[in-house]
């Protein structure tokens, strides 16, 4: 059994390094203040929130709506491009719908597409950095959310993601946008109109909950917009290609691209996300050598620590990495050089890696 939680990785630099940053991660993530304060929001606010989005890094739902982690639950591939037809998406979605509705909740999805304000090139790769596209991409899944589920339980909203200053776009049934950076009254009384005026349809448990997401991208946006952040932060710097599912404590600007499990094409996914972390080493955005290296982050979370869910999640890392390996090996050959191979499990009571 090769199960230990202070086993370090063999290679060292970029590992160590996500290592550390988990443990502080999850460290603040038990932390008693934070676990009550998750308790209470969900209290408050009970909806079961998801964000479909891009692999891009720089989309974080709990960091642009100031929302505590563990509340929005990430579904990410390259673009953000799902089907609900791929079968490993459609259970996926299927199995979150149906634990929300035993425990009495609704369902707000976010569907998401992103773009930069400043320059298209800051846009998103996985669409080439064509808004157009990605919006009207993202605006058939909604439809599709729709089709599926109806709107009474679980509701999708199309959501633009700007990351220059990281605000909210809004986009209302009746094809009305709101950029959330933008929006005149901020008041309370303003934002419930708002929302009662882009999702006339929309449950009132739902509208209640979408109500503090609002409020904290409004907050946040305004801080970001005002603040002198160097551009470069907001270009591509990745180092980190992330395979799997459990990354919500990677979130630091422009560390990570992360692939999820549920795109048929994965192996495509994977080749380009490892095309674009190549690039970033030609264009010499980020600097590798020895002892600093590129991590392939191969995850599985697991929630029941006791019974085969964990080991079946070790399984999955294992093969996410052994997958992604043999990818990167036919793919993009010259990166293999400076591949570390960081694989593992997350525990997603405490959001703490475990390596395999
Ligand atoms: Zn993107």
């Amino acid at each position: 059994m090769s199960h230990s939680s202070h086993k370090t990785a063999k290679a060292s630099g970029g590992s160590e390094y996500l290592l550390d940053l988990n443990k502080k991660h999850s460290l603040l993530f038990t932390e008693p203040g934070a676990a009550l304060e998750r308790r209470r929001y969900r209290a408050a606010h009970p909806t079961e929130i998801a964000f479909i989005k891009c692999t891009d890094g720089r989309v974080h739902g709990p960091v642009m709506t100031e929302t505590p982690l563990g509340i929005i639950q990430p579904w990410r591939n390259l673009g953000g491009k799902f089907d609900l037809g791929w079968f490993g998406f459609a259970q996926s979605m299927r199995d979150w719908v149906d634990y929300s509705v035993r425990h009495g909740r609704n369902c707000l999805v976010a569907v998401t597409y992103h773009y930069a304000r400043g320059d298209a090139h800051r846009g998103c790769r996985g669409f080439n950095y064509d808004v157009e596209a990605a919006r009207a991409s993202m605006a058939e899944l909604k439809k599709q959310f729709d089709r599926v589920f109806g709107k009474k339980v679980v509701y999708a909203i199309l959501v633009g993601v700007e990351t220059d200053w990281e605000s909210l776009v809004l986009h209302g049934e009746d094809g009305k946008t709101v950029d959330l950076v933008e929006l005149a009254d901020q008041s309370e009384h303003a934002i419930e109109k708002l929302i009662r005026t882009l999702y006339p349809d929309m449950p009132e448990r739902i509208q209640l909950d979408l109500l503090p997401l609002i409020q904290g991208n409004i907050r946040h946006a305004g801080r970001t917009k005002h603040s002198d952040r160097s551009v470069t932060v907001s270009e591509h710097q990745e180092w980190v290609l992330g395979v799997g599912r459990g990354f919500d404590w990677l979130h630091e600007t422009n560390t990570a691209l992360i692939v999820g499990p549920f795109d048929p094409h994965l192996s495509q996914a994977i080749a380009t996300a490892a095309t674009l972390i190549k690039g970033n080493i030609d264009e010499k955005r980020i600097v590798v050598g020895p002892g600093k290296g590129i991590v392939l982050l191969s995850s599985a979370p697991y929630r029941d620590a006791a019974g085969p869910e964990r080991l079946l999640a070790e399984e999955k890392a294992k093969f996410l990495n052994r997958f992604s390996m043999d990818i990167i090996r036919s793919s993009v050959p010259e990166l293999m050089e400076h591949v570390e191979q960081l694989t593992v499990t997350v525990d997603l009571h405490t959001r703490k890696i475990d390596v395999i």
